[in-house]
């Protein structure tokens, strides 16, 4: 730990000492570079992500977390991917939460010393958001039953982004009516409730009772969009049709 004397400000000996751990490359040029402050009072050591200047585990792991997830959410396209979808905004926000590391799956309950929730309880591998969305067994039997071409290929997807992404090519088969709607929202949304129907209620969906659900919701998505669209075409119509 570095403790400056006589700069006189505490926001920047504790940037300085951040500076430090960062980036180890000629620390003391870039000390001896600082002016120190004219004002006569004591150096001390702040934590600068808290405003109090006290460092807390709390602040440090939102830290941390910033700076490992920052960088792959800026580049995410989210509007393609999420925010644009046709599909609920309660699926948009899960999606939204499943990029994020906001949902409570083992990996994640793991870092808050829940070990014995860590592991999959179909499969006993440790439950992380791709694991239950991609290459848990009956995750990959579910998508082997999903109408669609261009499925994502679980042996070169590495994270949630990148399996959001390629999914992006899929195009739905038919006969199943799914029209432009995406069914891999919804293939998530319910792998989702599958796992906390068989952690809280211990009841378990067959594979065939899964995609069954993950069509019915789509349908009925679409059928509502197509109502919708419907409903404001025929509004304008008789709008234009009252003013000529
Ligand atoms: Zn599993």
């Amino acid at each position: 730990m570095i403790r400056c004397s006589s700069l006189g400000r505490t926001g920047l000996v504790a940037s300085i000492c951040l500076r430090f751990l960062r980036d180890t490359k000629e620390p003391r040029d870039r000390i001896l570079q600082i002016v120190p402050s004219s004002f006569d009072k004591q150096d001390e050591l702040v934590w600068l992500p808290n405003a109090s200047g006290d460092y807390t585990s709390k602040s440090d792991y939102a830290l941390a977390r910033l700076s490992t997830q920052s960088h792959i959410t800026d580049q995410f396209p989210w509007r393609k991917s999420v925010w644009n979808l046709n599909t609920p905004p309660k699926v948009q926000t899960f999606l939204w939460r499943s990029m994020n590391g906001a949902l409570p799956v083992g990996s994640v309950l793991l870092t808050r010393g829940l070990h014995a929730e860590a592991k999959c309880k179909r499969c006993g591998e440790l439950e992380t958001p791709l694991h239950l969305f991609l290459t848990c067994p009956f995750a990959a039997r579910i998508w082997d039953r999903i109408p669609a071409l261009f499925k994502p290929d679980a042996s070169t997807i590495t994270s949630v982004s990148n399996l959001l992404i390629s999914n992006m090519r899929m195009i739905n088969l038919p006969p199943t009516g799914l029209g432009t709607s995406p069914i891999y929202p919804w293939l998530y949304w319910h792998l989702w409730k599958a796992r906390n129907i068989l952690i809280f209620e211990d009841r378990s969906w067959t594979e065939a009772e899964l995609v069954l659900k993950i069509i019915k919701d789509v349908r009925c998505w679409e059928e509502k969009f197509y109502f919708e669209k419907m409903k404001n075409f025929f509004f304008s119509l008789n709008y234009f049709l009252f003013i000529i």
